[in-house]
């Protein structure tokens, strides 16, 4: 195989009508594009050389007019709990994220979407990080290959691929890497790829409020938002784009959200001990998700030594659910998964790289700090 070079596309990152074109512009029948595709994106291929039902020349003249760039497994590491988190390196040599969460009848992956993250949530140690770069549709889409095989070789699961659900909920705002994000979804939704329920499926995003109809018009997938803080007091603190986009704006574009085919929004809300946790912050997210078909996942924080927030105080984390159930709103308490290994909502960070900020103590809002977010991630 010839030397990879910039110049050349990540035939990984094509769309499925890009690969159709490719195959046409290279003279071969049209059925080859679906056989790459499958090679790309149900077996994740890793080479050229793997694609062994193409002819020789085929693949010759693939790696001479694309490049296929896979990511490199840097680190692996097992929680207690069954959890496991890589890190991976990009071509250009940035560490990213992605965390598997065993349950029973699903098999989770939360994905990463950007090196770093802009958003710089108070909570949240990507945050800490700062935007390094967006990640490619081909870099979202071989988390989720590259997991698949590990999987199979560990026994954990059966093929074609062991993972059933995706969580956008890794390093980064998926909404600020947009068209990556939307063409990554294309590809992990089709059948020519691993073919992912679009319910089994779920972006989140901090509240880019801009973006969230449009990508409730352009795609299928669940939407989860962080919530986080019921006052504009107290989320102008913990997320910064509440300032751009406070609490009524935002509620707004969720109550205008396209609900489609029995959609509904989850609301994700870190429980920050004497932070968020009161009985009159229940009351009032009773009241502001009031009339939006939607479930609210309580995260309590999971702490972070030297970094900050306290968890909730013991049964706060109940009582704030039974009043939110009081009020009739869905509320679900999730446990927070593979914190004994730094994969617990909040803590990606690709740890030990150039950009971990666990090296730097932080503050924030009331005792200061860092906090998770989601069932076991960060939300972006
Ligand atoms: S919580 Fe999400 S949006 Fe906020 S800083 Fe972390 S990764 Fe970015």
């Amino acid at each position: 195989m010839s030397t990879p070079s910039p110049e050349r596309s990540d035939l990984r990152s094509l769309s499925r009508s890009e690969v159709d074109a490719l195959v046409v512009r290279l003279g071969e029948k049209p059925y080859r594009a679906r056989q790459i595709f499958r090679w790309l994106h149900q077996k994740g291929a890793a080479s050229f050389e793997e694609m062994s039902d193409l002819p020789a020349a085929l693949r010759a003249r693939l790696a001479g007019e694309t490049r296929l760039v896979t990511l490199e497994r840097a680190e692996e590491r097992r929680s207690s709990d069954g959890t496991i988190k890589w890190t991976w390196r990009t071509e250009d040599g940035k560490l990213v994220e992605s965390v598997y969460m065993p349950e029973p009848g699903r098999k989770t992956l939360c994905v990463s979407t950007q090196a770093g993250c802009a958003v710089g949530c108070t909570f949240c140690m990507t945050g800490t990080m700062g935007l390094v770069r967006n990640l490619t549709s081909g870099e979202i889409v071989d988390q989720v290959a590259r997991v698949n095989r590990r999987l199979l070789e560990l026994g954990e699961g059966a093929p074609p691929r062991p993972l059933t659900n995706l969580v956008f909920m890794g390093m980064g705002e998926p909404l600020h890497n947009y068209a990556s994000v939307k063409a990554a979804l294309d590809v992990l939704l089709s059948e020519d790829g691993p073919n992912f329920s679009n319910r089994h499926v779920t972006v989140s995003t901090s509240g880019i409020v801009p973006e969230m109809r449009r990508f409730g018009e352009e795609t299928d997938v669940k939407l989860a938002v962080s919530l986080n803080a019921t006052t504009d007091e107290v989320r102008d603190v913990l997320m910064p784009l509440n300032r751009r986009w406070p609490l009524g704006v935002l509620l707004a574009a969720c109550r205008d959200f396209p609900m489609k085919r029995g959609r509904r929004i989850t609301f994700e809300y870190v429980m920050l001990g004497g932070v968020n946790d009161s009985d009159e912050d229940a009351e009032r997210l009773s009241r502001l998700v009031r009339g939006i078909p939607a479930k609210v996942n309580l995260i309590p924080y999971n702490e972070n030594p030297g970094l900050g927030y306290r968890a909730p105080a013991s049964g706060r984390v109940e009582a704030f659910r039974d009043r939110l159930l009081a009020a009739n709103v869905t509320a679900v308490v999730r446990r927070n998964r593979g914190a004994d290994i730094a994969a617990a909502c909040g803590q990606l960070a690709a740890e030990g790289g150039p950009g971990d900020p666990r090296r730097r103590p932080r503050g924030g809002i009331g005792p200061g700090g860092t906090g998770p977010l989601t069932d076991g991630r960060p939300t972006g």
